[in-house]
C-alpha cells in the first residue's frame, strides 16, 4: 500500500447554494468509491457558505468554517449566489464568503486546466483539429495586481469631471512564488512554461518578465518563453496546442482563462484549483456559479465539480493515479455518448446528474479492473 493510501485525507465540504449541493452529492459518491475501491481514507467535514451560511448564522462564511477551512488539507467548493440574496449588504452576500476563503487562505495561485475531451471536440467554437488534443494549463495570479493595488477609487475634479483609478502593482516575491508554482507544473506535464504580460508598455509587466527569467533559471529542464499578452490572447485562438503552461498576473489571467476555457465548449465541464503556500490552504471548486435558472431540477453537469475533485487528489492529496482515473472514467462515459442537457449533441443519451454520477461509478468501476 502506497504512503498517500495509509494516510487519512482531511477535506471541509462546502456545497453553497443552487446547483452546489446537486454537484456535490456526486463528488461525495465519488470521494465514497475512492474510499471502497482504492484504499483511500478522507475525514470529511460539512458546512454551509454563501447565501445557505447567510440564512443559517447570518453571515456568508461563519468564523468556525473559516477556522475548519484552515485546518483541513484542502475544501470541495460547490458554488454561491441567487437572486434570494440580491437585497443582502455587500460585505454579507454570498459571494463575499468565497472572496473571504480566498484572501484568508491566501490563495495566490489559481490553476484552469483547458482541457479538450475527445468526444467533445465538437463542442468548441474553433475548428475540430485546432482542439483535439488540447491540454493547456493556466496559472493566474489571484491576490494581487491591479484588482488590489492602491491607489484606487473613483474621484471628482474641480474641473467637473470625475477620474477612475486603480494601480498595478507587483513585487518580487508575488512573482517569484507565482512563477515557481507554474514551473513546477511544467515539470509535471510537458515542461513548457509561457509568461505573458505586457512589459512593452508597463514597468510591472517588465518586472514580471525580468523575475520570471530569474525563474527561468532555476529550471533548465523546463523551456521558458514570454508573450505579450494581446499576442497570447490572439495565440490561444489561432493555434491552442502550442501552449503548456501559460503563468500570467490577475487581468490578465482573468481574461485568458476565461478564453481558454472556451475553446473546450460547455461550463460545466470546467474545473478550478486555487492554491496557496504549500501545504497551507487549498481550494477546489467548478468554474461555474450556482446556475439558479435550472437549480433543483437534477439536470446540472456534475463534471466540473468531479474534475476538481480529481485536482484535489493530484495537487493536495498526492493521489495522481486516482486523479487520472477520474479523469479517463469521465473521457470513457462522454465516449460512450452519456450527456447532461448542457452537452447534449444529437444521438446522444441524455441524463440526469445522479444518472451522469451513475455512469462515472460504473466507468470508474471498469477502468479500475
Ligand atoms: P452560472 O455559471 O451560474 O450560469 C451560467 C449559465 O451556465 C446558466 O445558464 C447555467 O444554467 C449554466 N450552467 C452553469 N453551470 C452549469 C452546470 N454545471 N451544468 C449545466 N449548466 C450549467 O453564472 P451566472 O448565471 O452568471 O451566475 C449565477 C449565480 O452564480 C450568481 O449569483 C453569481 O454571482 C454566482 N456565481 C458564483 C460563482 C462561484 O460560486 N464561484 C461563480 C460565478 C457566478
Amino acid at each position: 500500500m502506497s504512503d498517500t493510501q495509509n494516510k487519512t485525507h482531511s477535506m471541509l465540504i462546502l456545497p453553497g447554494d443552487g446547483i452546489g449541493p446537486e454537484v456535490m452529492e456526486e463528488v461525495k459518491r465519488v470521494i465514497t468509491w475512492m474510499e471502497e475501491n482504492r484504499g483511500l481514507k478522507f475525514d470529511i467535514s460539512e458546512d454551509h457558505v454563501g447565501g445557505r451560511a447567510y440564512d443559517e448564522y447570518g453571515v456568508p462564511l461563519a468564523d468556525k468554517t473559516l477556522q475548519k477551512a484552515k485546518e483541513v488539507g484542502a475544501v470541495m467548493f460547490g458554488a454561491v449566489g441567487g437572486s434570494k440574496w440580491d437585497g443582502v449588504d455587500y460585505d454579507k452576500r454570498p459571494e463575499a464568503g468565497l472572496l473571504t476563503l480566498r484572501k484568508e487562505l491566501n490563495l495566490f495561485a489559481n490553476l484552469r486546466p483547458a482541457l479538450c475531451f475527445e468526444p467533445l471536440v465538437d463542442a468548441s467554437s474553433l475548428k475540430p483539429e485546432l482542439v483535439s488534443g488540447l491540454d493547456i494549463m493556466i496559472v493566474r495570479e489571484l491576490t494581487g495586481g491591479v484588482y488590489f493595488g492602491e491607489p484606487r477609487g473613483i474621484e471628482e475634479l474641480s474641473n467637473g469631471q470625475r477620474r477612475g483609478v486603480n494601480t498595478q502593482v507587483y513585487e518580487t516575491y508575488e512573482i517569484h512564488r507565482i512563477g515557481h508554482v507554474a514551473f513546477d507544473l511544467a515539470r509535471k506535464r510537458r515542461g513548457h512554461v509561457t509568461s505573458s504580460e505586457k512589459a512593452n508598455v508597463m514597468e510591472s509587466g517588465l518586472l514580471w518578465r525580468e523575475e520570471m527569467e530569474i525563474i527561468a533559471r532555476d529550471y533548465p529542464d523546463v523551456e521558458y518563453q514570454n508573450m505579450l499578452a494581446d499576442n497570447c490572447g490572439m495565440q490561444l485562438v489561432r493555434a491552442p496546442k502550442q501552449f503548456d503552461v501559460i503563468v500570467t498576473d490577475n487581468l490578465f489571467g482573468d481574461m485568458l482563462s476565461d478564453v481558454a476555457a472556451m475553446l473546450t465548449g460547455s461550463l460545466g465541464m470546467l474545473p478550478s484549483a486555487s492554491l496557496g503556500e504549500v501545504g497551507k490552504g487549498a481550494l477546489y471548486e467548478p468554474v461555474h456559479g450556482s446556475a439558479p435558472d435550472i437549480a433543483g431540477k437534477g439536470i446540472a453537469n456534475p463534471l466540473a465539480t468531479i474534475l476538481s475533485f480529481a485536482m484535489a487528489l493530484r495537487y493536495t492529496y498526492d493521489c495522481g493515479d486516482e486523479a487520472t482515473l477520474i479523469e479517463d472514467a469521465v473521457n470513457e462515459v462522454l465516449k460512450d455518448g452519456i450527456r447532461t442537457a448542457d452537452i447534449q449533441q444529437e444521438g446522444k443519451t441524455l441524463v440526469s446528474t445522479s444518472e451522469m454520477g451513475d455512469h462515472i461509478l460504473a466507468a470508474l468501476t471498469k477502468l479500475n479492473k
